[in-house]
């Protein structure tokens, strides 16, 4: 069997409000490049990367010089060939290299007749728990509606959330306002969600000093995990020792070599394993099997998804033996997806991971040229901007805080 070609398609798909982040914002959408890899025998198999708002159609095109005539199952080699670890100084493809091998594991099991978490140990779970995840956002840029900005608002979606999916675990992706009123918001949504568990993510802008006083003051909340507070192994290890509350990262270990770091000197407690930071499904198992022998915590990340890189989380976290909390995913925030049957369903929190061989997913054509069409209309987004805030300029630690009292609407194409 041999790769014949590669096809990349942007698409953008609505999300139901913009969400604000610490660097910037979702602009009420995702960009996601669609890939698909094609072979002599006629099977497709799906791959999906991010980009930050951008379109990553080029370098897939680019890819096709390296890959066709390449056996989809020779998964290590591709690694070599198109990311090899010091010709990377050069060409980083790391999120690339991710998104061609979902296509082949989902051509490999398609070949073969099992679905990937197949290829990939076997599953030890039929359903993968996820948190809400609650995000600061500005009101939906047709409607006003969804806005999350008062400590009310808050509490309101994550109860909302709760009831409509059953997450018992929850998110505050923070670092937007004043870390004062960040702290008012996360224990007003612990008071209001009592029994469940939290997790606090201000995207590492916090300065060491700020982490040590947040996290002492939220020692007492049922914490799944302090998320990357602070940006750096460095002010990590400094706050790990001052606060009693595990630190889980998907910034500062997104490689074997910050792992190996962080084995020998621990910094952090929890390890978030994202399919597409860390360049696939199979280096995330990898890196599951060096937590689980030095006994770090294991979480799925999501850096933004659709139903394939969704599925991709789902396999993963199906073999891994030591996801020890729920994955995160921003999917419950999208209108629509472009996989068949559409938007994937929650039950009781969970999502089923796909039974089909392969990925277990296939494409919607119709939505697939729908949001292709939606996507030339409004184009690219610049995913660490603030439409709210034009010139504005996040540095690490930050002290430029949005104002929570600003309830302007602000209209961004949509
Ligand atoms: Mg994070």
């Amino acid at each position: 069997m041999t790769i014949v070609d590669i096809r990349a398609t942007t698409v953008t798909v609505p999300l139901e409000a913009p969400l604000r982040h610490a660097n910037g914002c979702h602009w009420g959408r995702f960009v996601r490049t669609i890939v698909e890899v094609e072979t002599d025998t006629g099977l497709i198999g799906l791959g999906e990367m991010g980009g930050g708002g951008e379109s990553a159609e080029a370098v897939f095109r680019a890819m096709k010089g390296y890959l066709v005539g390449h056996d989809p199952v020779r998964l290590e080699e591709m690694r070599f060939l198109i990311a090899n670890p010091t010709a990377s100084l050069y060409n980083n493809r790391t999120q690339v290299l991710a998104a061609l091998e979902f296509a082949c594991l989902d051509i490999i099991g398609q070949a073969w007749g099992v679905p990937v978490c197949d290829l990939l140990g076997g599953r030890l779970r039929d359903r993968v728990p996820f948190a809400a995840y609650c995000f600061w956002r500005y009101g939906n840029p047709a409607t006003g509606e969804g806005e999350v900005r008062t400590i009310d608002q808050l509490v309101k979606e994550a109860t909302r959330l709760k009831s409509r999916f059953g997450f018992t675990s929850h998110k505050l992706k923070a670092g937007v306002f004043h870390p004062d009123y960040e702290l008012d918001a996360y224990r007003a949504l612990a008071a209001a969600l009592p029994g469940d568990s939290y997790r606090f993510d201000p995207n590492g802008v916090f300065s060491t000093e700020q982490a040590i006083r947040f996290g002492q003051a939220i020692e007492d909340l049922r914490n799944d995990y302090f998320e990357d507070p602070v940006f750096g192994l460095s002010g990590m290890r400094r706050t790990r020792e001052m606060v009693r509350i595990p630190l889980a990262t998907n910034t500062v270990v997104v490689n074997f070599e910050q792992l190996a770091q962080n084995v020998l000197n621990t910094a952090v407690d929890v390890i978030l394993l994202d399919t597409t930071f860390w360049g696939g499904i199979r280096a995330c198992v990898k890196a599951a099997a060096v937590c689980e022998t030095f006994q770090l915590g294991v979480a799925v990340h999501s850096s933004g998804e659709l139903g394939i890189q969704l599925a991709t989380m789902l396999h993963l976290g199906a073999v891994i033996p030591n996801l020890s909390f729920a994955a995160d995913a921003h999917y419950h925030h999208l209108t629509d997806d472009v996989i068949e049957g559409g938007l994937m369903q929650y039950e009781d929190g969970k999502i089923r991971v796909p039974t089909r061989p392969g990925l277990g997913v296939t494409l919607n054509r119709e939505k697939v040229r729908e949001y292709a069409e939606l996507y030339k209309r409004l184009g690219a987004y610049p995913y660490d901007q603030d439409p709210g805030r034009p010139g504005w300029t996040p540095i690490l630690p930050n002290d430029r805080w949005a104002d929570h009292r600003d309830d302007r609407w602000i209209r961004v194409p949509y």
